[in-house]
């Protein structure tokens, strides 16, 4: 009708990577088609409800007027100030509500803005890989380059900011960090870290640390926060969200707490970009700030029967693998005359079982397969003796 009319994406979306799990979707699709009986490991997300006393504390939140109007964009001040005491409680760490503590919907919306506000085109952004796919798209759509730090089993997973050349130091303004580490399962140590900050102060890198699984650990092992280290604050901020700590990723909520400076700039992308959080969730997020620990022990202990029954069954029949101290994820050599690819479709095809390719996290996770432990230990069970007989 209107001849020349035509909708043409723009580049930034044009560049973006291909959706490496795209064929992923569509096995399992045929799969279910087909009848086959699929234990998913492929989900990263918990397959267990949010607490009880967080859903109760919603339901009555979304009864009162006063959250139904916006809220506040930098969140509320008593879910801050949640927020701030966690910190103090668990960390020992002490942050400023007003300043140095904002709210997000879920941290990946964080991540996800934070080069918009610090990257100008042409600068740079040191990415872990194999990682979450949302750094370097990120840096992407704030026009930035991404440099990529390969985290490798010789490392610990750990990245060697020794091997960045000089001429990208120079352009670098931002970095990211994760730990515990999605997709490998890695923890760091504190001498990590110390590193991390001299090297950030050095060459005036902002650091990105995403500690999204710091609360799920094992062996009662737990994991540290970036801010916990002397100078972190002074260069950098750290990323949080309830989604994985409560099984609570449909709810979006999510904060980042550290450098006022480095809060502020995102707090000025965010404002001109959403509204914040509906406040009933922020209530239901001071609700979850404060669970009890013994709930969250629960879930922990949980996900490590998981853990010992899926490592201690792929150790057996001679996988290449290391026993995870933190997230719910299991990170796996592929047996040999494979790749991540076709090991996910052989497995998948002979035994039902869906792992995730590492390579969809990046180019320095070929050969590998994520297993994520969000299916009971009895479903897991099943898992280990059909692998072990399909082999
Ligand atoms: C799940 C996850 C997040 C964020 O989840 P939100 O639900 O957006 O808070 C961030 N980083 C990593 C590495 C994750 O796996």
């Amino acid at each position: 009708m209107h001849k020349n009319f035509s909708i043409d994406l723009a580049t930034r979306v044009k560049d973006l990577p291909p959706y490496l799990f795209a064929t992923i979707d569509k096995m399992k699709q045929d799969a279910v088609k087909k009848g086959v009986d699929l234990i998913d490991l492929s989900i990263g997300d918990p397959d267990m409800p949010t607490p009880k006393h967080i859903v109760h504390k919603m339901k009555k939140a979304v009864d009162n007027p006063a959250h139904h109007r916006y809220p506040s964009y930098e969140g509320m001040p008593s879910f801050r100030q949640a927020v701030a005491d966690w910190y103090k409680k668990r960390f020992n760490v002490s942050l400023d509500p007003k300043t140095e503590v904002l709210s997000l919907i879920g941290s990946k919306e964080g991540i996800g803005h934070m080069p918009l506000a610090f990257i100008d085109p042409g600068d740079v952004v040191l990415v872990p890989s194999p990682g979450y796919p949302v750094y370097p798209v990120a840096t992407l759509f704030a026009g930035g380059e991404s440099h990529i730090m390969p985290l490798l089993d010789k490392n610990n997973y750990l990245p060697d900011l020794t091997a960045i050349p000089k001429s990208v130091l120079k352009k670098a303004k931002l970095m990211f960090v994760n730990y515990p580490n999605n997709p490998t399962s890695a923890v760091a140590s504190r001498a990590f870290y110390k590193e991390v900050i001299a090297f950030a102060a050095k060459n005036n890198i902002i650091v990105c640390h995403d500690a999204a699984y710091s609360e799920i650990y094992y062996d009662n092992k737990k994991p540290l926060s970036f801010l916990q280290i002397p100078g972190a604050k002074d260069v950098g901020i750290e990323f949080h969200s309830l989604s994985k700590t409560y099984n609570m990723t449909g709810w979006r909520i999510g904060f980042a707490v550290g450098n006022a400076k480095a809060i502020f700039g995102l707090g000025k992308i965010k404002t001109n970009l959403d509204s914040g959080i509906f406040q009933a969730v922020q209530e239901a997020g001071i609700e979850a700030l404060n669970t009890d620990d013994s709930v969250l022990e629960k879930i922990r202990n949980t996900y490590q029967a998981r853990r010992d029954v899926l490592f201690s069954g792929l150790k057996e029949m001679g996988f290449d693998v290391r026993k995870p101290q933190a997230t719910f994820y299991l990170w796996a050599k592929v047996p040999k005359g494979f790749n991540s690819s076709s090991f996910v479709s052989h497995l998948l095809e002979k035994t039902g079982v869906l792992g995730t390719p590492g390579n969809g996290f990046g180019a320095p996770g070929e050969g590998y397969i994520r297993f994520a432990l969000t299916v009971s230990a009895k479903r897991m069970k099943e898992a280990v003796e059909r692998i072990e007989k399909a082999l």
